[in-house]
């Protein structure tokens, strides 16, 4: 129930822990997650803390195979440096798998990447794999290319930027939505949003929580980012309640087409 299914059968925690910016002193914080009910965690190579979450996974006492770790590939090295990039994600992981393997940016040489990536899935060390922050383009060179759909594209959405047209196009092939920056990063205005706030009243819930739980019935994973106990707690108490139509509608209205800076369609990010 708290799973969604990958088009392989791999089953994908639909609430997962964002560890951008954890940095060392955030360890407690880690194993905290796992001890209490996180069953997934999403790094990339590009944090420069696989080691950190290594150490986290063994402290808290849950089993590697307890845990669903997703990792990715940095744009510096997708072509011919993927597979070894790969192999030192696994080093600092300080494992042998991993669950879910993205190429983090659709930068040059994503296909190529792509190819080393199926390849990986193919002599079984990653579960699945998938991109991240891939548009309909290059969703499309993937599709027509390659010989594995992708399990997932992780995008940035939230209410101010629903991503609906490339939500639909994902559907469609079976490709699972996992949305980073579901509180837009932080953003205070969404926080305090009107609507959010009203909504979140009538359930006895946090604007938070209404964010996670508005992008879990569009049958979207998320991975919000908290250092705080009481916060990560929160963000995990989104199965006890449920939205109507008419309240999933009224989020709806809320976009604003307001993607962040990290954005693909801001060029000078392609290279
Ligand atoms: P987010 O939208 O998850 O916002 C995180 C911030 O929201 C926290 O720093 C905290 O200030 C606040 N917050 C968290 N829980 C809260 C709560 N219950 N109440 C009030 N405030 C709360 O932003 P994010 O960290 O950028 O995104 C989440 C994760 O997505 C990242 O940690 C990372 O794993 C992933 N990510 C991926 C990409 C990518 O290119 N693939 C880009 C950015 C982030």
């Amino acid at each position: 129930m708290n799973d969604f299914v990958l088009n392989n059968g791999v089953a994908l925690p639909k609430v997962g822990l964002g560890v951008y910016k954890f940095k060392p002193q955030h360890e407690s914080a880690l194993i905290w997650a796992l001890q209490n009910g996180y069953r997934h965690i999403d790094t990339a190579s590009f944090y420069h803390n696989e080691e950190l979450i290594a150490r986290a996974i063994q402290k808290s006492g849950i089993k590697r195979t307890d845990v669903f770790l997703t990792t990715k590939v940095w744009s510096s090295d997708l072509g011919k440096r993927t597979k070894q990039a790969f192999e030192s994600s696994l080093r600092r992981l300080q494992t042998d798998y991993v669950d879910l393997y993205l190429i983090h940016w659709p930068a040059v040489h994503y296909m190529e990447s792509w190819f080393t990536l199926e390849r990986l899935y193919k002599e079984g060390k990653i579960r699945a794999i998938g991109v991240a922050n891939f548009e309909r383009k290059h969703l499309e060179d993937v599709l027509t290319q390659g010989s594995i759909v992708p399990a997932v594209n992780q995008i940035q959405t939230n209410p101010y930027y629903q991503q609906e047209d490339i939500h639909g196009f994902l559907a469609k092939h079976g490709i699972q939505h996992v949305a980073w920056g579901p509180f837009g990063q932080g953003n205070k205005q969404l926080f305090s949003d009107p609507v959010l706030t009203e909504i979140a009243q009538g359930h006895g819930k946090t604007t938070a929580q209404i964010m996670l739980r508005w992008s879990l019935q569009r049958d979207i994973a998320v991975i919000p980012k908290s250092i705080n106990p009481s916060r990560l707690k929160q963000n995990l108490e989104v199965f006890d309640f449920h939205l109507s139509a008419e309240e999933m509608g009224r989020v709806a209205v809320l976009e604003r087409n307001q993607k962040g800076f990290n954005d693909p369609s801001n060029k000078f990010m392609l290279w």
